[in-house]
């Protein structure tokens, strides 16, 4: 299908008939064709609605320079002349090996490693792979089972999925997730903590439901524990209190478990540091990172390693029990490079604090006093507004109105393209606006 005969022209969510739909693509929904992105300049994407829209969550928390930065495009022509392609197996590539050394210069966890492949999900899969070989390779083979959060989101693929506790997600693929993985609470503070309770004796109560988790597991049959720093898609920018990830990581180290934080929507400056972790004061012993690393100019993800992982490996079996044909892909990487170099050089995460305060406080007072607006909350650039029927009750919209699919087409209508999430993920939780825009952006934006 040629983009110059676009298909139909309604944003996702509205109602269209089913004799209208041309696109061969398998869409994410298949009873709308969505416009057709034309073309991407800085803040902006151009549709073949005619419209210029204002891209106020980056995509998902992806584009962190915006469209068309002239630099990226450069280093992927320049990347392009010289090498498209060549297996690892064989060969190593300069863009790889340059941004390894740029993304770990200074890296303040201790993290000396770079594994690099395709996606978010690719990245959690290393993770959780390379989690299990580890203790494998220091002869604990009995460690296998992994400890999540309900309230999570990992990934789609099976084991990412299995580690995820967004229950709409996992449904109808439950029969085929691997037991490996359990569950427990997420820090949620504006919905779980308890009226009774302060902000340390609700994180004192989420660490003795981990400790119990563990001891239920066996605590040295638990491999690891995985979390976002910063819940994303299925809670909406919602930080752990203080003292939650030290809790964490004592129970982990005091169980001999590794820490693997997942920073696919939160990481690379996101939050306003170049790590999530860093405003937690807590390292984790692997790291997933995605969508800032490369700003969506090319599929790109990655897990940092902390020394100790890589030492085992060293010593014992010699390599990764683990591969894919396009990782450290020469093209990504060139884009990924150019990416985190503008981020370093231009000083952007500045940008992302003093923007991302701009943000709060417009949406506080835009937003903060309206009926339906139960909370306002996030870091950096990444924010969030939590819709609510009843602000007294926090009681969540009935899912049949639909309200994301109507935020996103009102704001689309209005020149903004924006993140909103369905609630009612466990029957309870609410609707949910992500705005998480370029680092770029301006007051003006
Ligand atoms: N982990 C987190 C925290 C995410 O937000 C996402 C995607 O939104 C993923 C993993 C999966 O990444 P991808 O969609 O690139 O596979």
């Amino acid at each position: 299908m040629g983009v110059a005969s676009p298909v139909g022209l309604t944003p996702g969510g509205c109602a269209a008939s089913h004799a209208a739909m041309r696109s061969r693509l398998l869409q994410r929904n298949l009873r709308v064709d969505p416009p057709l992105a034309l073309t991407g300049q800085g803040m902006f994407i151009h549709d073949s609605n005619g419209r210029a829209v204002i891209d106020g969550s980056g995509g998902a928390a992806v584009a962190c320079l915006g469209h068309g930065h002239p630099r990226v495009l450069e280093a992927m022509r320049a990347q392009m002349d010289r090498l498209s392609y060549a297996h690892t197996a064989l060969y190593s590539c300069e863009p790889a090996e340059q941004l390894a050394d740029l993304v770990l210069e200074g890296e303040p966890g201790g993290l000396t490693h770079l594994y690099l492949c395709s996606s978010g999900s690719e990245g959690v899969e290393a993770a959780l792979k390379l989690a299990r070989q580890y203790f494998v390779e220091i002869g604990q083979p009995n460690r296998r089972k992994f400890i999540a959060r309900r309230q999570s989101y990992h990934g789609n693929t099976l084991g990412a999925l299995a580690a995820g506790g967004n229950m709409m997600r996992r449904a109808i693929y439950q029969p085929i997730l691997s037991d490996a993985f359990h569950h427990v609470s997420p820090c949620y503070a504006y919905r779980d903590r308890r009226d009774d309770e302060s902000d340390a004796q609700y994180v004192a109560r989420l660490a003795a439901e981990l400790e119990a988790e563990f001891q239920t597991l066996g605590p040295d049959t638990v491999a690891a524990f995985i979390a976002e720093p910063v819940v994303g898609a299925t809670l909406g920018c919602v930080a752990a209190l203080p003292g939650y990830f030290q809790a964490v990581r004592a129970i982990c180290d005091r169980h001999g478990a590794l820490l693997i934080l997942d920073e696919v929507m939160s990481g690379m400056g996101r939050t306003g540091t170049m790590h999530a972790w860093e405003q937690e004061g807590v390292p984790p012993d692997i790291q997933v990172v995605a969508k800032g690393l490369g700003g969506g100019y090319q599929p790109i993800g990655g897990i940092m390693i902390g020394g100790r992982i890589i030492e085992a490996l060293r010593d014992g079996s010699g390599g990764f029990m683990h591969g894919h044909t396009y990782q450290a892909h020469p093209i990504a990487s060139a884009a990924a490079l150019a990416v985190q170099q503008v981020i370093r050089e231009e000083g952007l995460l500045d940008n992302v604090r003093a923007m991302g305060a701009l943000l709060e406080q417009r949406l506080t007072e835009r937003l903060g006093n309206h009926r339906h607006v139960g909370d306002i909350r996030g870091r950096g650039l990444f924010w969030c507004a939590e819709f609510v029927a009843d602000r007294a009750s926090k009681a969540v919209f009935d899912p049949a109105l639909k309200l994301n699919e109507r935020i996103k087409r009102e704001a689309y209508e209005r020149g903004l393209a924006c993140y909103p999430m369905a609630g009612t993920i466990d029957g309870k939780r609410g609707d949910h606006v992500i705005l998480s825009p370029p680092y770029i952006a301006t007051a003006a934006d």
